[in-house]
């Protein structure tokens, strides 16, 4: 275990820290999981990286707070204007912003649909905010009926967050279902799209309804389609009036000078085709192992296959979980999450890393 990740002696100084951070644990991130191996296929990371330009000519001086260059192109890809684009450290910067700009510590909650992405309870958490979970229906939409009914009671709800292509699940949010949602709370709540994997099926994205519904934000990120987990660098989608609200919470300099370089470049045109032929390419493998899981015996079914990776219910999940990290490939085991017994997520690699994961599963 690195340095960093290590539990210290506990003296008087756990003590000293706020309750909800005592009782705080965190996110378990595939990173921070570890894990020996040559092949990690856990944390929904590209395969590949490209290369980048950087010029070190200003450093010296503080970055922009929203540098214009990257707001400006990725209001163009996204097809919105700039005075509704922010920029942040990751979305999971965005979906804290999001909490602490909209949520009053121990008075008003969030709402989300377990299982889904884990930063939305741990963001809350970290700010002192509620939260309030309901079960999906089978499919793993969400039960409409069953929000409105919540919206009534309690505290306030006042940010909702869906995951749309869902991680785990691969589940892309019905648009019917939103509409419904963001009828049921016009004027009341913010809905959020967590469209984190949305690149791999750009059709489903719900950005056109920012026009429409004031109270609709979402969220994007350069770590999956763009392949740039290593950078750090998301972005927020809403109507203006939340935008500068969050920027109001935001760090004065949130994005490094690097980053900013690196980001423009990923989202010129040659880097957006770099991006459309790795999607491309990606999904090709994607089918081609969701067509080898379904004919083993060991996989009883696939589910929706909208990001870079597929979750599947195999008879013994931990068995084929160990069997894969015995041949140094690290998974990620959703055993033991609500609805998810035996399943079991595969980070779609490249070609020699897919031919492991299949030589490993026919010989079970
Ligand atoms: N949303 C979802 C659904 C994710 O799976 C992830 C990362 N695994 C994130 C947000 C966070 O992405 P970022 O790297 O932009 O912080």
């Amino acid at each position: 275990m690195s340095q960093n990740t290590a539990t210290p002696n506990r003296t008087y100084l756990t003590g000293l820290a706020c309750q909800r951070v005592q009782a705080l644990t965190p996110y378990l991130s595939a990173r921070r999981i570890g894990g020996k191996g040559h092949i990690f296929l856990n944390a929904n990371e590209s395969p590949r990286s490209e290369e980048y330009q950087l010029d070190c000519s200003r450093l010296n001086r503080y970055p922009e707070c929203q540098p214009p260059e990257v707001i400006d192109r990725y209001a163009a890809y996204a097809g919105v204007n700039p005075d509704q684009v922010l920029v942040s450290r990751g979305s999971d910067e965005a979906i804290e912003l999001l909490i602490r700009t909209f949520c009053e510590p121990g008075q008003e909650e969030i709402l989300f649909c377990p299982p889904t992405y884990g930063m939305y309870s741990i963001s809350a958490e970290t700010c002192g905010v509620g939260m309030r979970t309901l079960p999906p229906l089978p499919d793993f939409q969400p039960n409409v009926p069953a929000i409105l009914d919540e919206l009534q009671r309690g505290k306030p709800i006042k940010v909702l967050f869906f995951c749309s292509p869902n991680n785990p699940t691969g589940t892309v949010l019905d648009r019917e279902k939103l509409l419904a949602i963001l009828a049921a709370t016009a004027g009341k709540s913010i809905v959020v799209v967590d469209e984190a994997y949305i690149e791999f099926c750009p059709q489903f994205s719900m950005v056109d309804l920012i026009k429409q519904y004031p109270n609709l934000v979402i969220t994007r990120t350069l770590s999956k389609g763009f392949a740039l987990a290593g950078l750090r660098c998301g972005f927020t989608l809403a109507n203006s009036e939340v935008i500068s609200l969050l920027l109001k919470v935001i760090a004065p300099y949130p994005i490094p000078e690097p980053v900013a370089q690196i980001a423009a470049q990923a989202l010129n045109g040659a880097g957006l085709d770099t991006m459309r032929q790795r999607v491309t390419w990606l999904n090709r493998l994607k089918t081609e192992l969701k067509a080898e899981l379904l004919r083993q015996p060991c996989v009883k079914e696939v589910f929706e296959e909208h990001g870079n990776f597929l979750l599947a219910r195999f008879t013994s999940g931990s068995r084929l979980f160990q069997a894969m990290v015995d041949q140094g490939i690290i998974l990620r085991d959703f055993g033991n999450k609500p609805m998810l017994e035996d399943c079991v997520r595969i980070t779609i690699g490249d070609e020699a890393e897919m031919a492991e994961v299949v030589a490993v599963l026919k010989s079970l």
